[in-house]
This record gives structure tokens, C-alpha cells and sequence, in this order.
């Protein structure tokens, strides 16, 4: 079957078809860089990473730019509170942004583009809608004219609610020929301090809608494959890229748009406004590990809301155990063997995981796919038929699956979750060697009380955690 999913431009789930053949090129909204992001983005730029991942393992050759907005209101005003250049306010930010990627097992985009670094292809597309009536000035600021654009609201699919949405953004903008008009380049304030370019079209800063536009066509090109972001993004921001590319161009953006829905937290949204947001290091600080946040976030469907627990975590924590047990059994696994049996449920297994990730990205049901081959892995462990050959070849499809799911430690020896058990076991080998059955077997009730099962075997001894 080939890779379907729900593209928000024709509100179908779509066969997706790569502008060329074999490679894809996409673009994700990325992060205002003012402060930590919270986990509520991260659930959005792990669906990017997916998304990257999935693309990847399916054969193609992906480019994936994803912006940094260095400049806008927020980044001015925090550097201003801070008495930092804005430069240096943005690079921080920056960097905890990368590092929080780091830590999630979000690959790093190919194309990193700064805003603050392409005022020259913005300014480009004002001049390009100047020229064709699509862009007007007034008080030195710049604005798109949307009654010029008969194609205005073709994403957001804009209704009346859409409509009403159009005129309380646009309330406090008094010099717009249109409330529906957007403000594409915005002249100097006082309050903008050294935050200016001098450039063609006047002295003032690009608004953000025009950052991604110019960054995106500069990269990517003309009509690239997949555009990214969170469902809040659609309207406006969104839709206002595809008029201002569109409106230069006379091309399509994107062919495809991808919008993963909300982290919700107790029925709201988790956003900076409501302050109801952890960061990955709030997170961290009371105990919880990267790889057991990503494992949370990525839990649900993304076109469904996802609601942020601790029992989220704790399941996820439980989940990782599973699968860490699963893979430690497997390097130790001293079997007669049953190399049939392993390939035909590691084939059953991964083709069921592709057939989940080919329909609209079903990531729920391909960890069910994981979790089939999960159990009958430990089956076949049980009755004796996984030996050297069976492992490796587990192992090697369980680093396939891994290179779209980022969060098995398929090569790990073991993690430090479970050193007090590797002690413990350390300690009755000793004990054992100095013939201290005594203390080998208080240590084994021990292991036995903490829900660990143990195995002598030749090459040492083997242990899993009771299912
Ligand atoms: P921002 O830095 O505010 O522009 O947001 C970066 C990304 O995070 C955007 O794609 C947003 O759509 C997304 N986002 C913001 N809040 C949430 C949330 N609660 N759940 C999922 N994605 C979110
Ligand atoms: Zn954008």
C-alpha cells in the first residue's frame, strides 16, 4: 500500500505523490525562539520528526528546512526586558530549543533558516506583490490585499466563524484598507528600538507570516512537497503564507499540508498564555527521562487531542520497560534456535507497522504492530528458539522500526533504570563464587520480590521483569 494521509488543502485523505520522484522536500513552522518551548510544541515537532523518520525509512530522500523566528513582538519586547541584544536573546533560545531536540530524539532539519538572516528574499516578495497589486503601503507599513486574491481562505476553509476570527485580528489595525488585510512588513516603532532594516520598501521588520514564505520558497522551492505545523497554525498564519506565495508566484506553496492537532492538559490547550505548560526540563527535574516524554507525546493519533498525564508518563514508563527487557533477553538469548519463526513474525510484524504508518500515519497502530513482535519474541524466547542467529535478526529489525520510532535503546547494554537490579545480580554471582548459598538465595528472593525473574545461563545470567 502507498503512504496516504489527510491533507488539510482538500480536507481528504490523499495518495501522496512527491513532486520528484523519490525525494521529498518539507517544511515545518518551527519555534519562536523568546523562551523554552513547552512540551505541548514538542508534541508538534515529534510529529515532523515522524513524519521525517517514516519518509526516510519508506526509501525517499527527505530535505526538511524548519525555520527559527528570530524576530517578531515577543522576541524584541523579551530582549528588551532582559537588556540583551536580541541576537543574543534569540541564541539563547535557540540553543535550548536544539538541545531539547537533542534530547527528544528529534533529528536535526537538514535547512535551519533564521528570519533574521533572509530579510532580502522577504523584502523580494513584497516588491513582487507591490508589482502586482497584491501589496500596499500605508504608514510605512505593508499589507496584503486579500479582496486581490479571489482564493483567500482556501486551507482554512474560512467560514463565518473564520470570518469573525479575520476581524479580531485585525481590530486594532485601523490603517488597513480591509480588516481582512495583513501586515506583511511593519514600519519602525519607537518601542523597536535597534531592531530595524533599512531596506527598498522603508526602515521597520518583516511580520511573521512573511518569514516562512520567503524562508520555505528560498529552500524549497515552487510547490514543494509537505508544509507542517500545529492545527492552530492553519488560520492565519498559514493561510497567509499561501496568499503571499501564491500571490508572488503564481504557484502553489505546498502540495500537501500536515496539521497535528493539540497537547491538552486537564481539557485546555497547553499554551504559554494559559501558563499551563511544563517544559522538557520541568519534566526531567522530577525524574521523568527524554525518552519517556517522547514516548508519551507521541502516544496518540496526531489529528486527535492528546491529553497530558502522569499516568500518561507512567505508561509510557511501563511500555519502555517492556520493550528494554525484551531486547536484554535477546542479547543473552542462548537458544537451540527457530530462524523460521523469528523471520515470519518480524515479517508479519514490520508489515503491519508499515500498513499502520501508509494510513494517515496510525502511530497508535503501529506500536501495536511493536508490541505484537514484543510478544511473540518473548515467546519464542520462553520455548527456547531464539538463539544467536534469531537475535541478530531481531535486533536488526527492532534498529529498523527505531529509526522511525527514536526511542528503543536497541544497542544499549542496559540502562541506568535498572543498575540497583544489575548490582544485585552482580551480588549473588559473588556470592555464589565464594559459595555463599545463603546470601544467593536471600539476594534471589530479593529479585523475586522487585518482580524479576532470573536465568543461569553459560554466559551469565539473564533476567526479565514479570509480565
Ligand atoms: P510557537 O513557537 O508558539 O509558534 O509554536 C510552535 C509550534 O507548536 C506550532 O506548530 C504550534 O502549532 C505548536 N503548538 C503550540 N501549542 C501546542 C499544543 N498545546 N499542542 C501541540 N502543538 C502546539
Ligand atoms: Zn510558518
Amino acid at each position: 500500500m502507498a503512504l496516504r494521509f489527510f491533507n488539510t488543502l482538500t480536507r481528504q485523505v490523499e495518495e501522496f505523490v512527491p513532486r520528484d520522484a523519490g525525494k521529498v522536500a518539507m517544511y515545518t513552522c518551527g519555534p519562536t525562539v523568546y523562551n523554552r518551548a513547552h512540551i505541548g510544541n514538542f508534541r508538534t515537532f515529534l510529529f515532523s520528526d515522524l513524519v521525517r523518520r517514516y519518509l526516510r525509512y519508506s526509501g525517499y530522500q527527505v530535505t526538511a528546512a524548519m525555520n527559527i523566528t528570530d524576530i517578531d513582538d515577543k522576541t524584541i519586547a523579551g530582549a528588551h526586558k532582559d537588556g540583551v541584544p536580541m541576537r543574543e536573546f534569540t541564541e539563547r533560545y535557540t540553543k535550548c530549543f536544539l538541545d531539547d531536540c537533542a534530547a527528544l530524539r528529534i533529528a536535526p532539519p537538514d535547512i535551519a533558516p533564521k528570519a533574521t538572516e533572509h530579510i532580502r528574499e522577504m523584502v523580494g516578495i513584497v516588491t513582487r506583490l507591490r508589482d502586482k497589486g497584491l501589496a500596499y503601503e500605508s504608514k510605512g507599513s505593508w499589507y496584503f490585499r486579500v479582496s486581490a486574491f479571489p482564493s483567500y481562505g482556501e486551507l482554512a476553509h474560512l467560514d463565518t466563524e473564520g470570518m469573525r476570527q479575520v476581524e479580531r485580528v485585525a481590530a486594532d489595525e485601523y490603517q488597513k484598507e480591509d480588516p481582512r488585510d495583513f501586515a506583511l512588513w511593519k514600519s519602525w516603532e519607537e518601542s523597536d528600538g535597534d531592531v530595524f532594516w533599512e531596506t527598498e520598501i522603508g526602515k521597520g521588520r518583516p511580520g511573521w507570516h512573511l518569514e516562512c514564505s520567503a524562508m520555505s520558497l528560498k529552500y524549497l522551492g515552487e510547490a514543494f512537497d509537505i508544509h507542517l505545523g500545529g492545527v492552530d497554525l492553519i488560520f492565519p498564519h498559514h493561510q497567509n503564507e499561501i496568499a503571499q506565495t501564491e500571490g508572488a508566484t503564481g504557484k502553489k506553496l505546498a502540495r500537501y499540508w500536515l496539521h497535528s492537532e493539540f497537547l491538552m492538559i486537564e481539557s485546555d490547550k497547553m499554551s504559554k498564555s494559559l501558563g499551563n505548560f511544563f517544559t522538557l526540563s520541568d519534566l526531567v527535574d522530577k525524574g521523568w527521562k527524554p525518552r519517556e516524554i517522547r514516548y508519551a507525546l507521541m502516544a496518540g493519533h496526531y489529528r486527535q487531542q492528546l491529553n497530558f498525564t502522569v499516568a500518561g508518563l507512567e505508561g509510557a514508563r511501563a511500555a519502555l520497560d517492556r520493550l528494554d527487557c525484551c531486547l536484554r533477553n535477546l542479547r543473552l538469548s542462548e537458544g537451540a534456535g527457530g530462524e523460521t519463526e523469528a523471520r515470519a513474525a518480524i515479517a508479519k510484524s514490520e508489515a503491519e507497522f508499515r500498513a499502520a504508518l501508509d494510513d494517515d500515519f496510525n502511530y497508535p497502530e503501529a506500536l501495536a504492530a511493536v508490541f505484537s513482535l514484543v510478544r511473540e519474541i518473548n515467546v519464542l524466547c520462553g520455548a527456547g528458539k531464539i538463539g544467536k542467529v534469531e537475535a541478530a535478526l531481531v535486533l536488526e529489525a527492532m534498529r529498523r522500526l527505531d529509526s522511525v520510532l527514536g526511542f528503543l535503546d536497541v544497542d544499549a547494554e542496559s540502562d541506568e533504570k535498572d543498575e540497583d537490579i544489575e548490582a544485585l545480580i552482580a551480588a549473588r554471582t559473588a556470592a555464589r563464587t565464594n559459595k555463599d548459598w545463603k546470601e544467593a538465595d536471600r539476594i534471589r528472593d530479593e529479585l523475586a520480590a522487585r518482580n524479576v525473574v532470573i536465568e543461569d545461563r553459560a554466559g551469565g545470567t539473564a533476567w526479565r521483569r514479570k509480565e
